[in-house]
């Protein structure tokens, strides 16, 4: 088995206790009533843990990419829910304030992360913007001491909840990945609007809406980086801040499946059938051998992609493969859990039927798993697969 230096094992058992006794029990209800889980978000903030990845001097714990992946995977063990608060407050915008924000906006933003009073949500994607981003059409033009924001977002995670928004508008008149630039939008700012949550198949506590921007005015101090229309850079720095929401998103993955993998395994020592427990036919056996291999090998992965790291950022390519694998692998860990629970796990007295309903968006959010295959392919023959061709 992959072995942790011993600091980080013994992180891991903290946050393992911690978890199951914080987490466990209302695990279930967050999802049957598909509701967010604000009791354990302020608990996360009163406990530091919404902080861990930003810097001492802005009030967090300044933790490196491979504890915060170890506390993402044993959150997600329990809780996916909770886990995507702590995906969206360790890996999210926090980090893009960090590498694109000015010392007094991060003074303005970092240490609210922290204590929980800001909540920041990401708007990225767009109804005709999907998996081809660079299609965003959302516009930020200067006026004066402002820009007006005009547009309209897609699956923006949490948005309903957040206090601010760090959207990505294009900057000037350009297209494909020139001149798009990221800001912060406050909720309540005029012309400002966010639709109903929509109803999905799973991670139901923390929804995705849709956002409006009718001729927003946002002051100047609010732009993080103004899109450069006549250069690609601006998005290029953009996105290299968000190679830890990968490792994250596989993180969670590793989580969830390591999760049904241990009720699988209780169940099958529990249950009998022809006398004995089902553990002791060789077809469980080889189920069960079959799932701690594949976390094994994503485990190894992911964790390679969070040390692994350049300019203190993950190998694109190290985080593409580990999401990939990641996303797939817990679909099949989480199924083959269910079905070794027969019936009952198809009923909702037990967790695996809202695990493999948990576990099918991964492939879907940050990167399709087609996405993520273009990128591992243009990075191997060195040629731009996820680039329009006009
Ligand atoms: C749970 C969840 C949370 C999300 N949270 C956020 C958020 O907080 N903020 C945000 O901005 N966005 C968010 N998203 C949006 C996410 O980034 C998009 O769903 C994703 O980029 C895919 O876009 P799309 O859904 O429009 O699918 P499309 O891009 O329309 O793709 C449809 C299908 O075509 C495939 N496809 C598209 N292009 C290619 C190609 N070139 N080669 C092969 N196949 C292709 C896709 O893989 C997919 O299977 C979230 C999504 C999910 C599922």
């Amino acid at each position: 088995m992959a072995s942790l230096q011993p600091e980080l094992e013994g992180f891991r058992q903290e946050v393992r206790k911690f978890a199951e006794r914080a987490f466990r029990e209302k695990a279930a209800h967050w999802d049957e009533e598909e509701t967010f889980p604000v009791e354990n978000r302020d608990l996360l903030a009163e406990l530091g843990y919404l902080g861990l990845v930003i810097p001492e001097q802005y009030g967090g714990s300044g933790a490196p990419i491979i504890q915060a992946t170890i506390f993402l995977e044993e959150v997600a063990r329990v809780c996916f829910n909770t886990a995507l608060i702590c995906q969206l407050a360790i890996n999210g915008p926090s980090r893009a304030i960090d590498v694109l924000a000015s010392p007094e906006q991060k003074q303005r933003w970092l240490p609210k992360c922290v204590t929980g009073e800001h909540m920041i949500a990401i708007g990225i994607s767009e109804p005709g913007a999907g998996s081809a981003m660079t299609d965003m059409v959302t516009s930020a033009t200067p006026d004066g001491d402002h820009y007006v924001l005009k547009g309209e977002k897609a699956f923006c995670t949490g948005g309903h909840l957040a206090t601010h928004i760090l959207v990505f508008a294009r900057f000037g008149e350009c297209e494909g990945p020139r001149g798009i630039g990221a800001l912060m939008i406050e909720k309540g700012t005029p012309g400002f609007e966010v639709s109903r949550p929509a109803r999905k198949m799973g991670g139901r506590g923390m929804p995705e809406v849709e956002l409006y921007f009718d001729n927003c005015r946002i002051p100047k101090e609010d732009i993080l980086m103004v899109g450069d229309p006549t250069s690609t850079k601006s998005f290029k720095v953009l996105m290299s801040s968000f190679g830890p929401e990968r490792v994250g998103n596989a993180a969670m993955c590793l989580g969830l499946a390591q999760g049904a993998l241990d009720t699988a395994q209780s169940y099958s020592e529990e249950r009998h059938q022809f006398g004995r427990p089902i553990c002791e036919f060789q077809g469980i056996q080889w189920k069960i051998a079959d799932m701690v291999t594949q976390i094994h090998a994503s485990r190894l992965m992911v964790h390679h992609a969070a040390m692994n790291l350049k300019d203190g950022f993950p190998d694109p390519l190290d985080a593409a493969i580990a999401k990939l694998y990641a996303n797939e692998m817990v679909q099949r860990v989480a199924n083959e859990a269910l079905q070794i629970h027969g019936h009952y796990g198809y009923t909702r007295d037990f967790p695996l039927e809202r695990m493999v309903r948990d576990a099918r968006g991964f492939a879907l959010g940050g990167g399709t798993t087609e996405i993520l295959r273009n990128t591992i392919a243009s990075m191997t023959y060195k040629r731009p697969f996820n680039q329009r061709r006009d």
